[in-house]
């Protein structure tokens, strides 16, 4: 349902929680966050408000300079603890807003090959394909390329990897996902008005495009994977 991506200079979580809060009128039923620290994945999600997310923080607190966060509307599976977003593996964490249709066959697939699932949503097929290409040996850019054309449906997606701590990936097919320019911190959200905290400069990515975002800037590819720009535009800021 909502998506924010912060790859930062300062902890992440609580951003990313404020964020969120201001997303909270599309609905949710659950949320979650997934940071970086020393290269390693960790997170905290929670059924609910926001504020049991929030609870979860303050007794065990999230570091790290680099998240994505997500508040769920579950289609598949459950709204539950297990079943809320961000989704992770050992390689990764994907944030999800939308639906990919034909996750039965690939998760299918992927059963046969031996992977285990953890949940019940379309959203772990996207980050099973893209963990099972890393561990063919492909890097993170490499693997979300290869599995963006499988996936069938309107999605957008945020992406954190395993010892990459300034590296997100972004992708727009079909739902909405604007891109923040700061100063040594760039952003995602599925709604500008989720970033207005921290920048007035956006730009939305079309349909089909997918970013690569570190501290120092984004590169916006279309679905063909030539480099594109797109206008960024000036939003009000602050609260
Ligand atoms: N289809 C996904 C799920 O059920 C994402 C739903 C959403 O957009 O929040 O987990």
């Amino acid at each position: 349902c909502g998506i924010v991506g912060i790859v930062g200079t300062e902890p992440v979580a609580p951003q990313i929680v404020e964020a969120l809060k201001r997303l909270e009128y599309r609905g949710y039923d659950s949320a979650g966050v997934a940071t970086l620290q020393d290269g390693k994945l960790d997170r905290r999600r929670a059924e609910g408000k926001l504020r049991n997310l929030e609870a979860k923080l303050e007794s065990a607190p999230l570091p790290g300079l680099i998240g994505i966060g997500h508040t769920r509307w579950a289609t598949h599976g459950k709204p539950n603890e297990t079943n809320a977003h961000p989704h992770a593996t050992d390689k990764l964490a994907v944030v999800h807003n939308g639906i990919i249709e034909n996750f039965r066959e690939l998760k299918t697939g992927l059963e046969s090959k031996g992977v285990r699932f953890q949940t019940e949503t379309d959203t772990e097929v996207v980050a099973q394909l893209v963990t099972w290409e890393m561990h063919q040996g492909r890097g993170p850019i490499e693997a979300v390329a290869i599995t963006l054309p499988r996936l069938r449906g309107a999605f957008a997606l945020g992406f954190i990897f395993t010892g990459e701590d300034d590296l997100m990936i972004g992708a727009r097919h079909g739902a909405p996902l604007a891109i923040g320019y700061g100063h040594g911190e760039n952003y995602l959200g599925s709604d500008a008005l989720a970033l207005a905290p921290f920048t007035d400069e956006v730009a939305y990515l079309d349909d089909g495009d997918w970013a690569i975002l570190t501290r120092r800037g984004v590169d916006i590819r279309d679905e063909d994977g030539q480099m594109v720009q797109r206008t960024r535009h000036k939003i009000a800021t602050g609260s």
